[in-house]
């Protein structure tokens, strides 16, 4: 029976690790994937307190050791459901099942897809959602990001130094994402905006050859020339597994407050995937920090 189970380990999860094993509890934690999360892509964070460089893979690893090191346990199991019995939760993977007497859901969130025609099949083909992943397969030729948040514009800025060209088609005329990112992007010549703008198609039969673009003002359709198309649409949560233990909002995330606790006792959410108004490294940290602590003293 471990003190502290937590799902998923990206930084809510890992930092919640850390706390959890600082407060002395035995602690497990399971995740489908890899370790990071969703910043293990992110090539350059410049935002978290104290750290003025520091790449996401590096940043997650650094957070990954420092948990295993103070003695979390971690095993790469998807998990499929938790029962909550009066006296204990029972995490069922897809390869075993573990006890556990508080469970912290870190879920994060999955990729949005931009839902146009032929995305899916083309995924791998020129259409990628990790700039830094794949990049390098577009070095010297001319690509397309679609979206206006931080990481659209990220992933723009990354590859306005790889490619020839980037254009950054965004469905408004105001960006989501950081106005220090717009403004060093438009000082790029190698940077195209194409604003109140959609993808409507994708061009090209096995590959990605280019894009079809409508201006949603004027109407007028335009044809890019691109190699890659970068989508950056944002994300949605995959919490459907755990609504037996916590209430969803509309949009699916995990409805709590900053004491991360859910109608459940001794289950509580972490990070990206619970209802808030900022989603930063900083907060699914904070998150991971008083999730655990609140598990800690649920334990007594
Ligand atoms: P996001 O902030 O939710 O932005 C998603 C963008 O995609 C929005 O601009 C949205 O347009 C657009 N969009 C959504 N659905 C679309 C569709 N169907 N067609 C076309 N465009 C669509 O997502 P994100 O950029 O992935 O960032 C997620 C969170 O991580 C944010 O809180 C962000 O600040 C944070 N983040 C932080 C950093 C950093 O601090 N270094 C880096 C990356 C991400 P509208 O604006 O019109 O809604």
């Amino acid at each position: 029976m471990v003190d502290i189970l937590i799902v998923g380990a990206g930084t809510a999860g890992l930092t919640a690790a850390v706390y959890g094993c600082r407060a002395g509890r035995s602690v497990l934690v399971l995740e489908e994937l890899s370790y990071g999360g969703q910043i293990i892509n992110t090539p350059d964070i410049e935002n978290y307190p104290g750290i003025a460089h520091v790449t996401g893979y590096d940043f997650a690893t650094a957070l990954f050791n420092q948990a295993k090191e103070l003695g979390a346990q971690v095993s790469f199991e998807n998990v499929l459901s938790v029962e909550n019995l009066p006296d204990k939760k029972v995490v069922h993977t897809n390869e075993n099942t573990y006890e556990a007497k508080t469970v912290i859901l870190a879920t994060g969130v999955q990729r949005r897809l931009l839902g146009v025609e032929r995305e899916k099949d083309l995924t791998g083909s020129g259409v990628s959602y990790c700039a830094t992943c794949d990049g390098m397969f577009y070095r010297g030729k001319e690509v397309v990001v679609v979206g206006g948040g931080n990481t659209a514009l990220e992933d723009a800025a990354f590859l306005a130094n790889l490619c020839s060209k980037v254009t950054l088609v965004h469905r408004r005329d105001a960006f989501r994402g950081d106005e220090t990112t717009v403004e060093n992007l438009k000082a790029r010549d190698n940077v195209q905006f194409l604003l109140n703008s959609n993808v409507t198609a994708i061009l090209g039969n096995d590959r990605v050859e280019g894009v079809e673009v409508a201006n949603k003002v004027t109407g007028e359709k335009t044809t890019v020339p691109a190699a890659g198309l970068f989508i950056a649409v944002g994300q949605v949560p995959d919490n459907k597994r755990f609504e037996n233990l916590a209430d969803l909002s509309p949009e699916g995330y995990f409805v709590a407050d900053e004491s991360c606790k859910t109608r459940t006792e001794g289950v509580f959410v972490a990070g990206d995937c619970r209802t808030k108004q900022y989603r930063q490294l900083a907060t699914a940290a904070s998150d991971g920090a008083a999730a655990a602590l609140a598990a800690s003293a649920y334990l007594g």
